[in-house]
Parts: C-alpha cells; structure tokens; sequence
C-alpha cells in the first residue's frame, strides 16, 4: 500500500516514515501544501496521512481541494493536543480519521489498516484468497494452512492483488504499490516477484492477461 505522508516537522516525519516502512508500506513524504497537491496530481495513493499546520497552504485546505474534486482517497489528520475545533473542522471537511499528536506509531499504523480494510468495504482484517491468508498488521502468510515465507514486496505485491479481487493490475500499478520515491526499481522487478510467487503458490496463481497486467485466478 502506498501513502503520502503531508509533515513539516522533520523529527516526526522522519519517525513516521521511517516506522511505517517498516510496517510494510511504501510511504512518500512532503513537506508542506503545494508539495502535496502536486504529489496528488502526479502519483496514485492509498491513503494520505495530513498534518493540519503545514506551509505553503494548510491541511484544511489540501483536504478541501482533494474532496471538491470528489476524490475519496482515505485522509487521516494529525493534529495538534489542544485543537480540538481543528479535529472536529477536519472530519467535517472530508477527513476520515485523526490523530492527536504526540502518538504512537503501532497506533497511526493500526488505524491505516482499518481505514484500508473500511476503503475496499472489509470488515476481516486478514485479507483471503481461496486457501491463501495475509494479515497485513503481522505480515504473515498462510497457503494451505501452513505458514507461508514471502519477501517485503512479494507480500505487497500479494496484497495489492487481493486488496482488490478480480481487478487486473499493470505492471506499472504493481510497480507504484511496490516502490516509493527515491527507490530503485530494476526493470524487471515485478516480473521477477510474479515468478517467485508463483513458485510458492502455484503456476496459475496469478494470471497474466496478455497486454494488461496481472490478476488473481478464481478462487
Ligand atoms: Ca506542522
């Protein structure tokens, strides 16, 4: 899953990144408004994590623009303690969750997932496909009842294609999910993970439909 991180302030951006790395997102971060919206323009995202101060145009209005264009990416705001008139604005404006700094990280990442899970209509947080399971909150697998070992981006890569059963994915969709700014992606990647899989969990487990891109076989 790919998300814009909106944060000026660089300790808490960087934690953030940094602790949402590692719980299995692809995470891009800016630093103020304008940074955002061009982001938002040029890239596709799962869900935007939004400080409300921020300069060079504020939160409530980047939220503002986004839902005026009727774009319903999940928006979690971060705010200050004591603003409580900002949360309250915020969720009025279009937000779908907030938190009140300062948090905590298993917390921040905890409510992304629920916010995802919510996003494709999920109430089972664990994400199936025929005998296949992943819990995206422990990154573990199971195929057939037994535990399954998957690679960081061999599990994103799964759960973008189970995040959205009979959608087919491109490469470059697949691609986006996979990898964030700054990240070197080898030509091949996708086509390399695919095959990996496929090993684990069967040649016909995912499919390629030719000129498209990848999607899952019927359960
Ligand atoms: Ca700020």
């Amino acid at each position: 899953m790919r998300l814009l991180l909106v944060e000026d302030d660089p300790m808490i951006g960087d934690s953030v990144q940094k602790g949402l790395r590692q719980d299995g997102f692809t995470v891009d971060w800016v630093r103020d408004g304008q940074s955002a919206e061009l982001a938002l323009g040029s890239d596709v995202y799962d869900l935007m994590v939004l400080d409300l101060g921020l300069p060079r145009k504020g939160g409530l209005e980047v939220l503002q623009n986004l839902r005026r264009q009727r774009n319903s990416l999940p928006v979690l705001i971060l705010t200050a303690r004591d603003a409580v008139a900002d949360r309250v604005t915020g969720l009025d404006k279009g937000a779908d969750d907030y938190l009140v700094k300062p948090f905590d990280l298993d917390e921040l990442a905890a409510r992304i997932r629920a916010l995802l899970r919510r996003r494709a209509g999920r109430a089972d947080p664990l994400l199936r496909h025929g005998e296949l399971a992943l819990d995206p909150a422990t990154h573990q697998a199971t195929f057939r009842g037994k535990e399954l070992a998957l690679s960081a981006r061999e599990f994103a890569l799964l759960e973008a294609l189970l995040d959205r059963p009979g959608a087919i994915l491109s490469r470059a969709q697949l691609e986006e999910r996979l990898y964030g700014w700054g990240e070197e992606v080898e030509s091949n990647a996708v086509e390399v993970h695919i095959h990996s899989l496929r090993k684990k969990l069967g040649a016909d487990f995912i499919r390629n439909v030719r000129g498209v891109g990848y999607t899952l076989r019927n359960p």
